[in-house]
């Protein structure tokens, strides 16, 4: 379907771009917005960002953030020797340590996935300063860094009720223009699809960070299977809290106009994006009683629809055609 003529806010190309009309499924209220997809960049974009967005953000919506832990602490001893080896992976430091730590600690598993994206972003230290972009009142990603022996961290969600210290991490809210940096690395965990402007969010980033610093942006992309599959009961298009839902190519071009350089990407989809989308599909809401994500054991799927939904994530994140990608910005 095509409608009115609407200039894409990415690539600025004004056309008839496809129409497609989303239900709010987050919590059921069902109620329709349009969306196009541009039919230059391929970003799906609402039409117009809500004036009453407020409204869809209940008090129980950053209930679904993963709460934060307390911090494992283990011995200064062991404290010391997990450091070692943490150091050893990342910076390449103080092998033969690191060899005799390896006898006495376990690597932290924590590094499995989050050690190749420092590495990508050319993390040299402990010191290294970190930001992280509409992480709520608790950051998972913070939290993870902390407990690896980084110090330099800190949180901005401008929606938090009020400043807050979880284990030694502030978290401020305020917007990213009102951050002083300098920052080594800015992640936006799944947060830049609720702002409503890409490229000044991205402007704003780049201006804190350190020359040839890293912006990591995670974001739902519509450049892939589930969209294919699914279409308007994609679970993370998420009407209409996900503004924009890019392409490979728009996330590319949003960078750029920021003033960065797209280094590198992955795939991290997981098979939250097909049972959550079979919901939407059967018109179950995310929220409702009966949904996986609330109560497991009164949903209808079975052991082994989960298990072919996890196949199916993996092997369009091999594919290159996943839902959820990893994009580490260079500042340019
Ligand atoms: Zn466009």
């Amino acid at each position: 379907m095509t409608g009115d003529l609407y200039r894409c806010r990415i690539c600025h190309v004004a056309d008839k771009h496809a129409i497609y009309l989303p239900r709010e499924m987050m919590f059921g209220t069902k109620e329709e917005f349009e969306y196009f997809q541009c039919s230059s960049c391929g970003c799906l974009q609402i039409s117009e960002i809500p004036a009453d967005i407020a409204r869809f953000y209940p008090s129980n919506y950053y209930s679904m953030n993963p709460q934060e832990q307390p911090l494992t602490q283990g011995s200064v001893f062991r404290m010391t020797m997990e450091r070692l080896r943490v150091g050893n992976a990342l910076f390449g430091r103080n092998y033969k340590l690191a060899k005799l730590a390896s006898y006495i600690v376990d690597m932290p598993y924590q590094l499995n996935v989050i050690g190749p994206w420092l590495k990508k972003c050319q993390i040299q230290s402990f010191k290294a300063r970190f930001l992280d972009v509409g992480c709520g009142s608790a950051s998972g990603w913070l939290h993870t860094l902390k407990q690896l022996g980084f110090k330099n961290l800190l949180g901005v969600d401008p929606y938090i009720e009020k400043n807050v210290n979880v284990n030694g991490i502030n978290i401020m809210k305020q917007h990213i223009d009102q951050t002083a940096g300098p920052f080594d690395l800015v992640s936006l965990h799944h947060s830049l699809e609720h702002i409503p402007n890409q490229t000044d969010a991205l402007k704003a980033v780049n201006n804190i960070l350190t020359p040839g610093g890293f912006c990591l942006v995670r974001i739902p992309l519509v450049s892939s299977l589930v969209w294919e599959q699914y279409g308007t009961d994609w679970v993370e298009l998420d009407a209409p809290r996900h503004f924009y839902l890019h392409s490979l190519k728009s996330i590319k071009l949003a960078g750029e106009q920021a003033g960065f350089n797209l280094v590198d990407n992955c795939w991290d989809s997981t098979e939250f994006e097909f049972w959550g989308s079979e919901q939407y599909r059967r018109g179950l809401p995310l929220m409702s009683d009966t949904s996986f994500m609330r109560n497991p054991a009164l949903s209808n799927f079975t052991y082994r629809e989960m298990t072919d939904f996890r196949a199916r994530a993996e092997s369009a994140n091999k594919e290159g055609r996943g839902g959820r990608g990893c994009f580490f910005f260079q500042k340019s």
